[in-house]
């Protein structure tokens, strides 16, 4: 190519990646900043507005004084990932090996993306179940995974074994999957577990576990990790984070656990994104993951206790609620108020009645399927709930 033929050519690529293109910025998040803008009460974004444990605060503060400050190895302090791997054999009996099965993320949004990038390949396709987290669709796009979607239908969120046996198939490289859930509150049981590791038998595919919630149960649900179910350990990449157990969403210190092999691939995509999680950060999360049984004892009950808050708050000014049985979310059905759709409701809620929710649009693929849908969080403290029910009071159903 001669300079004129090469600058020719460079005037007519596009300018941006097409993937980049592919997908929007985060609605959560989106919706944080407007419920900023418009001095609305937020109850869009899973961020807790209460202190973190006044322990782990110390241990980092501790930390920092002793000089931890620099990169600590690339894929997790050796601390911290000891505290890691008793920390799921405590739980969930299941062993892994740290030295080689865990790589320490910023965040398990990056545990996420550093999984499918260490996995997928042109082609391969990933099962989803919908409504889905809304980062799994451009985890997806940025991975170059076409992602198969498998209903979760209310009001209990369950899934049909046919349709979920239909979404697997040669192509299938892996299915996604998070329990308990954002933004249904279901929490899988064994019974479905059993059907998903038959399909992932049969189809040699991963299985890629979100399991950040897994101390917010209510209702007696207990948390299954998937690695625990016989036949998945070895194919299954466990994701978790300090964020939401310890609410310190803001450190993004989370984690991928895998078998050796996958685990090898993460660590140098890991390796090649970040370099690391944020070193001082890990020295407090290994003091953290040893927290007595009452640290989770207390949480999953002050939990219920916010979770039955907010059920009534809405329930009262007309929202028709799934009740959840797990994570930190309600997903409502807003038919009755009588708006065109979520994004619109939504958009009234934030701007008028001062109150921020997600959109259901946001976990879907196709937008229409959410649209009788919002989700609102309930890791807040009772004067958030307060300010709330004061804002939502002021709502009509039609
Ligand atoms: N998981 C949280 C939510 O769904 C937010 C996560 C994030 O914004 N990184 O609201």
């Amino acid at each position: 190519m001669n300079p004129a033929q090469a600058e020719r050519a460079a005037a007519s690529s596009p300018r941006l990646s097409g993937k980049a293109e592919r997908f929007t910025e985060s609605v959560i998040r989106e919706m944080t900043r407007l419920a900023l803008k418009h001095g609305a009460v937020n109850l869009s974004q899973g961020f807790p507005d209460f202190p973190a444990p006044v322990e782990i605060k110390n241990a980092a503060k501790v930390a920092i004084d002793a000089d931890i400050n620099q990169y600590a190895i690339t894929w997790g302090a050796k601390k911290f990932r000891d505290a890691i791997a008793e920390s799921l054999h405590h739980f969930q009996g299941v062993s892994v090996d740290p030295e080689r099965e865990i790589t320490v993320c910023c965040g398990s949004t990056e545990a996420m993306i550093s999984t499918m990038m260490a996995i997928i390949n042109p082609g391969d396709e990933v099962v989803v179940f919908e409504p889905f987290y809304e980062n799994y669709g451009p985890d997806a796009i940025l991975s170059g995974a076409t992602p198969r979607f498998v209903k979760l239908r209310p009001p209990d969120w369950t899934f049909d074994p046919d349709e979920l046996a239909a979404a697997f198939g040669p192509k299938t490289k892996a299915i996604i999957l998070n329990t308990p859930n954002n933004p249904t509150g279901k929490v899988f049981e064994r019974a479905e577990f059993e059907q998903i590791r038959e399909l992932c038998l049969r189809w040699n595919a991963f299985a890629i576990t979100d399991e950040i919630y897994e101390h917010m149960l209510y209702d007696g649900a207990r948390h299954i990790s998937l690695a625990s179910i016989e036949g998945m350990r070895d194919r299954t990449i466990t994701i978790n984070a300090l964020s939401k157990t310890y609410s310190v969403t803001g450190w993004r210190v989370g984690w991928a656990i895998a078998p050796s092999e996958v685990t090898a691939a993460i660590r140098k995509v890991h390796d090649f994104l970040t370099v690391g999680a944020a070193a001082p950060l890990q020295e407090a999360g290994a003091i953290a993951l040893k927290f007595p049984q009452r640290y989770y004892d207390d949480l999953a009950r002050d939990y219920l206790v916010r979770r039955d808050r907010l059920l009534g708050i809405l329930t009262g000014a007309g929202f028709r609620c799934f009740k959840p049985r797990g994570a930190y979310y309600i997903m409502t059905d807003v038919s009755a108020f009588g708006f065109p759709d979520d994004v619109a409701f939504a958009k009234y809620l934030v701007t008028e009645i001062g109150v921020a929710a997600v959109p259901g649009s946001s976990f879907y693929r196709n937008p229409a399927e959410g649209k009788n849908y919002l989700r609102f969080t309930f890791c807040k403290k009772e004067s958030t709930f307060q300010a709330a029910a004061e804002r939502l009071a002021k709502l009509q159903t039609k």
